[in-house]
């Protein structure tokens, strides 16, 4: 029997007039995702996403790459049969029989995108319910609490019967919304932050600060593992791996201490704002939340904001530590971040940092930095990954 995965848009559908350019743009994201474990036909009718699965292929595997492509609200793992009532009640006798055999109530739910269809919706569920009814005795129909519902929905130019909808990825397909850059370090939230992002149709350049040899070669690697767990849901994503070793020292020989982390949250904001400008990014992305470290707090975050001009997204800002970690463990990064091995934050760290930094005392402090020529050194240095 033809199996199809039937791929209902999420939010997209508000969109008007941009619609036509979501919807491409999704079949193309989806096209290109599923491509990486199956050669599957794909095709946009009626605004679902026709996911065809040919004989031989592993549905399951496809089904599993089609739940991380943003833009999708739900996921329909349908038959295909011919538009007559024998049809659909083949199929339904066919595809469902493990459900139809262990099932003690049902009803069928019938939708109709062809309004030129014979037979009502109500119709087709009627005369499908009392077939299913009069030959498997073992479900009794109940219309308002059911144990199976055999979906039926009739379009263009076939019929389709499925168990029901699994929820798709949500959010909006990635690059509906423009690019930005993750600053991507080795912990648990930047690439949570990336992943929500993402998920809000963001396309993502990552960025990370190195400083080798303060920090190892495996902190790196580690980082790139990460990246490339990401890219499972975000898609392709260079990573530009930038040297901050000498930003680093400069500051530290140069500024007083309780400065320290602040100032080096200002160049990488400086050097990421660049990097975003070189790939056409319109944000910065941080996996910053509120109150979670010295640098995390308003006054600190002012101060770091300050020195760029692109919008600052930090999706995190809002929430606990236990509900980032609740979703790196469901993305798959957690066990990696979570790896012991140092960041270039945890270089150089001051024992009592300004948890109040203000802006005036932080520019006085860089007045003993050659700023742009620390920053125009680094850029020379930026290393690029591919990674997905
Ligand atoms: P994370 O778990 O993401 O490392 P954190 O709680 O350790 O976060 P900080 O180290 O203060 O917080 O960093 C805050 C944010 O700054 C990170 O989420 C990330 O976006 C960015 N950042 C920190 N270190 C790096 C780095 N080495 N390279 C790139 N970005 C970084
Ligand atoms: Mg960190």
């Amino acid at each position: 029997m033809q199996e199809v995965l039937l791929c209902k848009l999420g939010e997209i559908v508000l969109k008007g007039l941009n619609r036509k350019a979501f919807e491409d743009r999704l079949a193309g994201n989806l096209r290109r995702r599923v491509r990486r474990v199956a050669d599957c036909p794909v095709s946009l009718r009626q605004s679902v996403i026709f996911v065809e699965i040919p004989d031989g292929v592993d549905a399951d595997a496809v089904v599993e790459e089609v739940r991380r492509v943003f833009g999708i609200a739900s996921i329909c793992r349908a038959a295909v049969c011919e538009k007559t009532l024998e049809g659909i009640l083949a199929a339904a006798e066919g595809y469902l029989a493990e459900q139809i055999a262990a099932a003690r109530s049902f009803k069928v739910e019938t939708k109709r995108a062809d309004k030129k269809f014979p037979l009502t919706s109500i119709g087709v569920s009627q005369q499908i319910g009392g077939e299913l009814a009069g030959r498997h005795r073992n479900m009794k129909p109940d219309m308002h609490h059911p144990e199976l519902t055999v979906h039926v929905e009739i379009r263009e130019q076939y019929a389709f019967v499925h168990a029901g909808p699994e929820p798709g990825a949500g959010g909006m397909p990635i690059g509906a919304n423009g690019r930005a850059a993750l600053l991507l370090s080795g912990g648990i939230d930047s690439p949570v932050a990336g992943y929500m992002m993402s998920k809000r149709g963001l396309e993502l350049v990552g960025v990370h600060f190195f400083s080798y040899p303060y920090t190892s070669e495996r902190a790196k690697e580690k980082v790139l593992e990460l990246g490339e767990i990401l890219t499972r849901y975000v898609g392709r994503m260079p990573v530009l791996v930038v040297p901050f070793t000498r930003i680093q020292e400069a500051i530290r020989d140069n500024c007083r201490e309780e400065l320290f982390t602040v100032i080096m949250r200002r160049f990488m904001m400086r050097l990421a704002e660049r990097l975003a400008a070189e790939y056409e990014c319109g944000g910065l992305i941080t996996g910053e939340s509120l109150g979670q470290v010295a640098s995390q707090t308003m006054p600190a975050m002012a101060v770091t904001g300050a020195v760029c001009d692109l919008p600052v997204f930090r999706p995190l800002i809002g929430m606990d530590k236990e509900e980032i970690v609740r979703i790196a463990r469901k993305i798959g990064t957690f066990e990696t971040s979570i790896l012991p091995y140092e960041d270039c934050c945890t270089v150089f760290t001051p024992k009592h940092p300004n948890i109040r930094p203000k802006l005036p005392r932080v520019l006085e402090a860089e007045e003993h930095l050659d700023v742009d020529a620390l920053v125009e050194d680094a850029l020379a240095g930026v290393e690029r990954v591919v990674l997905g």
